[in-house]
């Protein structure tokens, strides 16, 4: 599988955001590691073939980590539209190499293997970046709490609970999930989102004809979210602190809820997505239907829950970007909710513009470059299992890395995109650097906008047990 390219990669007098700092240093790839990062890496000691890229003035990031996506997620009315090619090649354009995907329900009753399977399927072959998957959880019993461990031998090392849809947890069946995963070093995600309260809001709205996309927003509170995430703190604490992660968390409130937690020195994680952080619900009132592209669950929320959600990120309470990608038409928006918000396959693309948002965030300082590859790389490989195999640009890290030409400003399109969907929610933003170069394992997935990779190039990758400690 591997490409004829290069065994040994020097990349001169790039700007290394490292751990420690911002560094102007060489770094020296030999094979699918990094073999050295020194000041100055003089190029008659490396071996013949070598491969000199000269990134000056360039940044050079530890490739991005998503570790929230849906690629082929089929959700019964639709399919998410993005497979793990499509997926994959979008996502190393925009400088990640490494996703862990969350798998969508499968038949009812079926055991925590039946998914996984499904998804390596999907993968295999198809990845042009390296990945991981979640565990999903669909209903509770004791053959599922048997096999979780095993799971964890397969490199899962954590599951997904959901508190709404078809398929959700009540607080009871999370109490006992949460013993076992305690117990089994296991790290439970949660979609916090109170089921009973949306249920009767969404109802509400469809009798009374609120059908347009704003109600969608208006149906999910902030308190739909704050309760829900207090409730599943609340039944962790009570499990014996067993690791818990709130995915896209989106409202001040549930931060608020989560910062209390961690001050007490439970193991709490909070992870964020673009979304929640550069748009808002003013979106739903767009003309045209347009406020449907931003039906997704949680709702986008007001400027003041963004500018919470920023700070969350500065002061560290909140450990992650990741994307909730999960791309679906805008046509098919219309076609299926032009009439009724509850109607809509809920979910936006994101996959490729995460890593320029946030890069652009940092070279306007609104936090620095080693928060952004902090949240966006180092933070989830740790959490996630990952670490240092990824997410870090340190000796003996997999080569996986991406060069950010801070002078190439562009303004986001969505025919600049590879993401497989009939739109983009940032269109028009302007980024302050583009990914030039992403490389997986030591060797170049995209270049200057080309893909390099061959299709099925990325690789499986077994995580190690979750929750570690969050520098
Ligand atoms: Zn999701």
């Amino acid at each position: 599988m591997n490409q004829p390219l290069a065994h040994t990669i020097l990349i001169q007098n790039g700007n290394l955001v490292l751990p420690a700092g911002v560094v102007q240093h060489d770094l020296l790839i030999q094979g699918d590691t990094i073999a050295d990062i020194r000041e100055h890496i003089p190029f008659e000691h490396t071996a013949s073939g070598t491969r000199v890229i000269d990134a000056r003035d360039k940044y050079v990031l530890p490739g991005g980590i998503d570790v929230h996506t849906h690629l082929n997620l089929d959700i019964g009315i639709a399919r998410a539209q993005d497979d793990f090619y499509t997926g994959t090649v979008a996502a190393a354009m925009g400088g990640t190499t490494t996703i862990v995907d969350h798998p969508g329900f499968g038949p009812k009753g079926c055991s925590i293997f039946h998914q996984i399977a499904q998804y390596h399927e999907y993968a295999r072959d198809h990845a042009v970046i390296d990945y991981a998957f979640h565990g999903v959880l669909q209903h509770l019993d004791e053959t599922i709490i048997e096999d979780l461990p095993k799971l964890v031998g397969q490199g899962i090392t954590s599951v997904k609970a959901y508190m709404t849809y078809d398929h959700r947890f009540t607080d009871e069946m999370l109490a006992r999930l949460l013993k076992t995963t305690a117990a089994e070093g296991i790290l439970v995600t949660v979609h916090a989102e109170d089921h009973d309260m949306i249920s009767a809001n969404r109802q509400a709205c469809v009798r009374k004809g609120q059908t347009a996309p704003r109600y969608h927003a208006q149906s999910r509170p902030p308190e739909s979210e704050a309760n829900a995430v207090s409730r599943v703190i609340q039944l962790a604490k009570d499990s014996g602190d067993a690791p818990l992660y709130i995915v896209h968390l989106s409202t001040q409130q549930g931060l608020d809820v989560i910062r209390t937690a961690q001050a007490k020195g439970q193991p709490v994680f909070a992870e964020t997505c673009p979304q929640y952080l550069f748009l808002d619900a003013s979106s739903y009132d767009l003309p045209d239907l347009e406020g449907l592209k931003f039906i997704m669950s949680p709702p986008l929320r007001s400027r003041s829950d963004q500018s919470a959600l920023w700070h969350g990120l500065s002061d560290g309470s909140i450990q992650v970007v990741a994307t909730d990608h999960c791309p679906f038409d805008f046509a098919l928006k219309k076609r299926l909710a032009a009439h009724d918000f509850t109607r809509c396959p809920g979910g936006a693309p994101g996959i490729e513009a995460r890593i320029p948002l946030m890069f652009s965030k940092a070279m306007t300082r609104q936090l620095t470059l080693e928060q952004c590859v902090k949240v966006t790389a180092e933070n989830p490989a740790r959490i996630m299992g990952l670490y240092p195999q990824k997410g870090v640009l340190a000796q003996g890290s997999d080569a996986d890395l991406v060069i950010m030409d801070p002078d190439r400003t562009q303004t986001i399109t969505h025919d600049l995109l590879h993401e497989n969907v009939d739109y983009t929610p940032y269109e028009g933003f302007t980024l302050a650097g583009i990914p030039i170069l992403t490389m997986v394992r030591g060797h170049i997935i995209t270049e200057n906008g080309q893909l390099k990779a061959t299709k099925g190039f990325g690789t499986f990758i077994k995580r190690k047990r979750c929750g570690g400690k969050i520098g």
